[in-house]
C-alpha cells in the first residue's frame, strides 16, 4: 500500500489538496477555547452503536457525553460502556432540557430519516450545534425549516455525509475541479446491499424508507462529487423483486441524470443488490473506485495509472473531529445542511419522475 501511495502522490499533485485538508495540519493553526465538544448521540440503533460511539473514542476534537433514546433498557449499558453520568441522559420527552447542560455542545440525530427534522428543530431551538445522519429528510421543505431554525438559533448544521471526509472521495472531488482529463462525459455509480429486514423503517414510507434515500444519496453523490455539478434533469424507474416486502418503498431505483454541461449520469440503487462502485469517463480518460463508499478501504485508480489509495483511521472519526474542529473554530462545515438540501431536491425530482414515469427538470 506505501508503495502505491507513493506512485499516487508522485502522479497527482493535484490530490495533495485532500492531505491538506487534515484536521492534524489545521489544528496546528488555532487553539480552541474548549478542549473537546461534547456531544449527544439521539437514537442509539445500529449506526449510533456499532459506529458513531466506537469512533467517539477515538476523536481528539469532541467525545461522548450524552444519550437521547426511548429505550430504558439501553441506558445502564450505554452508561457502563461509556462512562456517560446521570444528569446527561435524556428521553425524547425531556430532551429539550438539554439546552441547560454545558456538558453537551453538539446534539447528533441519528433517528429515521422521517424524524430527522423534528429532531434537528428541537435540537437547534435549544442552542446547541446540530450534526444529523443523512438522507436529511424526506422532503426539501423539511431540509429548508431545518436550515432556517439552525440559521435562527446561530447554530451549526453538519450533514453525517461521512464520504466527504474520506481523502480517497476527496480525490475524484479534485479531479472534477481540476480537469486533469478534461471534462466529464459519464459518470456510473451504483450503492446498494441486500437487506434481509422485513419490518424496519427502510421499509416503511412514513419513516423515510426506501432504498433512495437511504443507499441512492451515495449513488448521487458519486454523480454530483465527480462532476461538481448539480443535474437540471433526471429519469428515474422504480422496481421490487419482493413486492410482499417492499410495497410502500422501492426496492430498487435506478435514475439517469443530465448536467448543465453536457454529463450524463447512470445511478443505480437498492435494498436487493450489493453493488459499490464508481466510474467516470472523461474526454480523454476515466477514473474507477471500488468500493466507492463503504467505511474504509475506498479505493481507485485513473486511466493515467494513478492509484487512489489513502490510508484513513477511521471515517466517522474524521468526520466528527473535522466538524467539531469547524465549529470551535467558526470555521464552514464541510458538509453542511445546504449539501444536504441539494441531495434531496435531486431525490424529490427521481419520486416525481418515477412516479410519474417522465423526465423531470429540476
Ligand atoms: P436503526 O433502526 O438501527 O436505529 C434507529 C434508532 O431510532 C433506534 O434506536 C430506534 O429505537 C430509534 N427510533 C426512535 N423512534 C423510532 C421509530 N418511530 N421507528 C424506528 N426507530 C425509532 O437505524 P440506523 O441504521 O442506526 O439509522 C439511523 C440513521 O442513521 C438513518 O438516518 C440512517 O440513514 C443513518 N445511517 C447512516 C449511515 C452512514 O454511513 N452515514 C449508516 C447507517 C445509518
Amino acid at each position: 500500500m506505501e508503495n502505491q501511495r507513493r506512485i499516487f502522490i508522485k502522479k497527482a499533485g493535484i490530490i495533495g489538496a485532500a492531505i491538506a485538508f487534515s484536521p492534524n495540519v489545521l489544528l496546528s493553526a488555532t487553539a480552541p477555547k474548549k478542549e473537546k465538544l461534547g456531544v449527544a448521540l439521539v437514537g442509539l440503533g445500529y449506526y449510533s452503536t456499532d459506529l458513531l460511539a466506537p469512533a467517539l473514542q477515538l476523536t481528539k476534537n469532541c467525545e461522548l457525553k450524552g444519550i437521547v433514546t426511548g429505550s430504558p433498557e439501553k441506558i445502564p449499558i450505554w452508561q457502563e460502556k461509556y462512562g456517560i453520568e446521570d444528569k446527561n441522559v435524556y428521553n425524547y420527552g425531556n430532551f429539550d432540557s438539554i439546552s441547560n447542560n454545558p456538558d453537551i455542545d453538539v446534539i447528533y440525530v441519528v433517528l429515521p430519516p422521517s424524524m430527522h427534522a423534528e429532531y434537528t428543530i428541537r435540537a437547534a431551538n435549544t442552542g446547541k450545534h446540530v450534526w444529523c445522519e443523512k438522507p436529511m429528510a424526506p422532503s426539501v421543505a423539511e431540509c429548508e425549516a431545518m436550515i432556517k431554525a439552525c440559521d435562527d438559533n446561530k447554530v451549526k448544521l453538519a450533514i453525517g455525509y461521512r464520504c466527504q471526509h474520506d481523502p480517497n472521495i476527496q480525490a475524484y472531488m479534485n479531479v472534477a475541479k481540476e480537469r486533469p482529463f478534461g471534462k466529464v462525459k459519464m459518470v456510473t455509480s451504483a450503492a446498494g446491499y441486500f437487506d434481509g429486514r422485513t419490518n424496519h423503517w427502510k421499509q416503511n414510507k412514513a419513516l423515510g424508507g426506501g432504498a433512495m434515500g437511504d443507499m441512492g444519496v451515495y449513488a448521487l453523490q458519486g454523480a454530483r462529487l465527480a462532476t461538481g455539478e448539480e443535474p437540471n434533469s433526471v429519469m428515474a424507474q422504480a422496481s421490487t423483486t419482493r413486492p410482499e416486502i417492499y410495497h410502500e418503498v422501492e426496492e430498487t431505483m435506478m435514475f439517469q441524470l443530465e448536467f448543465p454541461s453536457g454529463a450524463r449520469a447512470s445511478c443505480q440503487t437498492s435494498f436487493g443488490i450489493n453493488m459499490n462502485h464508481l466510474q467516470v469517463n472523461y474526454e480523454k480518460g476515466w477514473l474507477k473506485m471500488e468500493p466507492h463508499s463503504s467505511y474504509n478501504g475506498n479505493n481507485g485508480s485513473m486511466s493515467d495509472s494513478t492509484i487512489i489509495n489513502f490510508p484513513i483511521e477511521n471515517q466517522q472519526a474524521k468526520q466528527m473531529d473535522e466538524d467539531a474542529w469547524a465549529i470551535m473554530n467558526q470555521e464552514s462545515l464541510l458538509v453542511p445542511g445546504e449539501e444536504g438540501l441539494r441531495d434531496i431536491r435531486v431525490v424529490e425530482a427521481i419520486y416525481k419522475s418515477a412516479n410519474q414515469n417522465c423526465a423531470v427538470k429540476i
